[in-house]
């Protein structure tokens, strides 16, 4: 322990700290605190049509962050990836810091096993794509993928609202509708790939198609674009989408549909705390009042008591401390370090 010690204060990792009060027979302790910007890591999330990036310091805390949207029809992912990391090359140099260990890549779909690729993303219909050996390339830096919802997930079990909790479900609407799952501190990988997929539970068998080639999928439902459309909105959707939907036909069914999937959702999964995140951790309290009050009849009894609904802890750049948290994990906490 000493000699680790020694080597992690050498590093600059932890410093000494100040012992309240010396306790015990043996040799006198000595206190050490984690010095949060020993490294950087950078976190982002790629979605459809939309890039965050953050910068952070090993406590997941941003010290830079930007964003930009694309065309999924225009860009190809080579272009995102280049785009990405010239954006990335310019907050890196504007935060001019310590060494930047890696970067986490949270992504719209599941990913293989040694997270290097994307498998199959239903919603920007990249597949089989190598992009962490992408943006290896374009940014000089090492990188690990993780599925974006399993990444905001984590991050709130490491550094949000989720410490201490066993079982921590994130669900986040936003181009579709994604949930990720982390159960004693480790993301569930359903095959060691998968992803948690509530929002394509069947609600209907007669509903509208849905992106992954079924009908009546919760998501064919529940997402922006169908959200925009019903709240009278076009183009870049407003941070308080939820609330403009509040006073429309359309609230109640959609509460309603969400609610369904969440009481199937919380007795396959039996979540402590779900967390809601996208637009969906912008909505009103009106919803998570319906929520806590429509949810308890619905599930087990033992989950009554247990279950609690927050928002996100991070805002509307969730994915890319999602993508940042994935990064500690990964090239600090695992000791990883290259
Ligand atoms: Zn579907």
């Amino acid at each position: 322990m000493t000699h680790l010690t020694a080597e992690l204060l050498r590093d600059g990792v932890v410093s000494e700290a100040e012992i309240a009060e010396a306790a015990g027979i043996g040799r006198p302790g000595q206190a050490i605190k984690l010095s949060p910007d020993a490294f950087h890591v950078a976190g982002i999330h790629l979605g459809a049509g939309l890039v965050q990036i953050a910068i952070t310091d090993l406590t997941a805390s941003a010290k830079a962050t930007a964003s930009f949207g694309f065309s999924l029809r225009e860009a190809t992912p080579d272009d995102v990836v280049a785009r990405t990391a010239e954006t990335l090359a310019g907050l890196i140099a504007e935060v001019d810091g310590p060494r930047l260990l890696g970067v986490g890549v949270a992504v719209p779909g599941p990913v293989n096993a040694d997270q290097r690729s994307i498998l199959a993303s239903i919603n920007t219909g990249w597949r089989n794509l190598p992009l962490a050996a992408k943006f290896e390339t374009e940014t000089g830096l090492p990188v690990v993928l993780e599925h974006n919802v399993s990444s905001i997930a984590l991050a709130e079990v490491r550094y949000g609202i989720g410490r201490r909790v066993p079982a921590v479900l994130y669900v986040y609407l936003r181009t579709g509708l994604g949930a990720g799952l982390v159960v004693d501190g480790v993301p569930f990988r359903p095959g060691g790939h998968g992803a948690v997929e509530l929002g394509h539970i069947q609600i209907s068998q007669d509903g509208p198609p849905c992106s992954c080639g079924n009908h009546g999928c919760l998501e064919s439902y529940v997402n922006e674009r169908v959200l925009m459309r019903a709240a009278g909105l076009e183009g870049v959707a407003p941070s308080n989408l939820m609330e403009r939907l509040e006073a429309t036909e359309t609230w109640a069914p959609t509460l309603d549909r969400l609610t369904d999937s969440l009481a199937i959702a919380i007795n396959l999964l039996t979540p402590d705390l779900i967390v809601l995140g996208g637009h969906l951790g912008e909505a009103p309290d009106s919803m998570f009042a319906h929520l806590l009050k429509n949810l308890p009849p619905r599930v087990m009894p033992h989950m009554r008591d247990i279950l609690r609904i927050e928002r996100t802890s991070f805002g509307p750049l969730s994915g890319a401390f999602g993508g940042a948290a994935v990064a500690l994990d990964h090239f600090f906490y695992s000791g990883v370090r290259q």
